[in-house]
This record gives structure tokens, sequence and C-alpha cells, in this order.
């Protein structure tokens, strides 16, 4: 694949709560910034989006209002930010947080106009509490602003290395894509990003990448278009 300008990167919550499975697992984060720092040297424009499962989901309580335990989810993922942001600083790079509400001093709020401007400064961009609303996702926030800011593509780094025909944790026949179109990925209800975010990278021909958090250099390859998992395709605009 040739390499992108913009990328859009999303980690799971689960991804930086390492081995612990839950909070944050500090060297896996280091990790990550390794992997990273040198496509941001080399000027490619990183936006980088969090889950939050490794503190809270809005489906983890039934006695709660949704929306409100979606908003708890929502603050997860500022909190995930504020932490890979500031490991992300340690390793030498510029950041930046936007969430699309207001944080007080503790992030900025988005607009494509403020993150375009951090992007020609050179900064990691992060996009935290997804898209501000409940019943939304990470993956629907990813999608969102990967189409907003005009990236290339969606990197998704993940437990498991690609797209497959079945859940490989359960099926040891299943069978791994190296590219898959976004109408099969619907059609198939294959495990890449939920239904909704499928849905809005096929009407937006927004392609996404899916490769294995764990396999050596995943993410650094990935950002010079070398992908070892599945690449996800849409049809061009
Ligand atoms: N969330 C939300 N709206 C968004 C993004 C996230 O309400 O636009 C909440 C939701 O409660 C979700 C949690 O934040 O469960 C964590 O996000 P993530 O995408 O990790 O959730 P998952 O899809 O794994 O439940």
């Amino acid at each position: 694949m040739e390499k992108a300008k913009r990328v859009l990167l999303k980690l799971s919550g689960e991804a930086l709560a390492g081995p612990a499975g839950k909070g944050f697992d500090e060297a896996t984060v280091k990790a990550v910034a390794r992997q990273v720092k040198p496509s941001a040297e080399e000027g490619v424009e990183i936006g980088v989006v969090i889950g939050g499962g490794n503190f809270w989901r809005g489906r983890s309580s039934n006695a709660i209002d949704r929306p409100k335990a979606d908003q708890i989810g929502m603050l997860a993922t500022v909190m995930n930010c504020i932490y890979v942001s500031e490991i992300f600083r340690s390793e030498g790079m510029d950041t930046e947080i936007f969430t699309p509400f207001a944080c007080g001093t503790m992030t900025k709020l988005f607009s494509k106009d403020a993150a375009n401007q951090c992007f020609r400064e050179g900064k990691v961009v992060f996009f935290a509490g997804g898209t501000g609303h409940p019943y939304f996702s990470t993956d629907t926030g990813i999608v969102l602003r990967a189409i907003e800011m005009e990236a290339d593509i969606i990197l998704l780094a993940k437990a498991v290395d690609g797209v497959y025909d079945s859940d490989p944790r359960t099926n040891p026949d299943a069978k791994k894509y190296d590219t898959v179109s976004i109408g099969e990925v619907i059609e198939k209800k294959l495990a890449v990003v939920d239904l909704t975010a499928s849905i809005m990278c096929m009407e937006n021909h927004m392609p996404m990448a899916v490769f294995g958090l764990g396999e050596k250099d995943s993410i650094r390859k990935a950002m010079k278009g070398d992908i070892t998992g599945t690449v996800v395709t849409v049809d061009d605009k």
C-alpha cells in the first residue's frame, strides 16, 4: 500500500492495560510511543483515538441510565488520552488533545481548523471523548474524525492480528483475509469496527487496516503502508 500522509490510529482501552487487563501498563504504552515516533518525525500526520474498555463501558452497568453510563465511558477515553499523550511527550513527541465537549483546561475543544493547525505544527493529535454523544463508540468516533479530518486511512491496532472469517480464538480453522471489502465486512458481520462505524466507512469511502498490536513493529510498518494484517477496501470516490 502507498504510504499515507495523514492517518488515524485506534488503540483499544484494553491494549493500554497490558497483561493486567485494567488501568494502564506503562511499558506497553511506551512501546507504542516508540513505534509512532519515527513516523511522526518523518512528517506523517498522526491522529490517535483510544477506547475506554480498560476502565468502563456504557454497557457495564444496568443499574444506571445508559446516557449517564456512556458519559462515564467517554470520560474514561479522556483519561486514557491524557495518559498516552503524556507518555508520548516523555518520548519526545509534541501532542494536543481535543474533546467534543469542554474539559476546562485539560483538553482543547475540537474543531477541524484547530486540529489542522496542530497537524501543521507537527503534533500528534489525540481525539478524546468519542463523538461526545451516548449510544456511540470510539469506533464511530474514529470514523467520524477520519472523514472530517480527511485522513487517508484508519489504522486499527488490535489484539487479533487481522480480519478473520470466524473468531480465531475459538475456531482454529479460521481464515485470515489479506484484503476484504467493506461490503463483505458488513454483510458477514466481520469483527472490524461496529456496524454503525462500518456503514459510515462505506458511505464515505474511508479505508481501514487491521493488524496485531502485539506484533513486532506493526504500528511502525503500518504507518509506512506495510500492512501485515488485513486491508478493508472501499470503492473509490
Ligand atoms: N462512548 C460513548 N460515545 C462515544 C464514544 C464512547 O458513549 O462517542 C462510551 C460508551 O459508553 C463506550 C465507552 O465510552 O462503552 C468506551 O468506548 P469504547 O469505544 O472503548 O467502547 P466499546 O465499544 O468497547 O464499548
